[in-house]
C-alpha cells in the first residue's frame, strides 16, 4: 500500500504527497523548495482517504482536501507527488 501524507511547510502551503514514510514523504515535499528555505518547519499528516489512489482535484476535494483560491476563486490544483501511481498525471490542472 502506498501512504498518502498532507506535509505542510511552515505556514506557506500543503502539499499532497505519495510515501511510505513520513520521513519520505517531507524528504519529497522539501525537494520543491530552495535550499536557503532550510529554516522552514515542516510536518507531514495522514490522508488515508488518498492511499493508493492517484491525486486529482475531484477525488481529494471529495476527500476533504482543501484548496486555495485565487483571487477568481478558482482553487489551485497542483500534484508534486512523483511517485508510480500518480506519475504521468498531467500536472497542475484543474
Ligand atoms: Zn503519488
Amino acid at each position: 500500500m502506498t501512504k498518502a501524507w498532507m506535509v505542510y511547510c511552515g505556514d506557506e502551503w500543503v502539499t499532497l504527497i505519495h510515501a511510505d514514510t513520513r520521513g519520505k514523504a517531507i524528504a519529497n515535499a522539501r525537494q520543491w523548495i530552495d535550499n536557503s528555505a532550510d529554516f522552514i518547519e515542516f510536518r507531514a499528516t495522514r490522508f488515508p482517504e488518498m492511499d493508493d489512489r492517484k491525486f486529482t482535484y475531484q477525488d481529494c476535494k471529495d476527500a476533504g482536501f482543501e484548496y486555495d483560491r485565487d483571487d477568481d476563486g478558482k482553487p489551485y490544483f497542483w500534484n508534486d507527488c512523483s511517485c508510480d501511481i500518480c506519475e504521468g498525471e498531467y500536472k497542475n490542472d484543474v
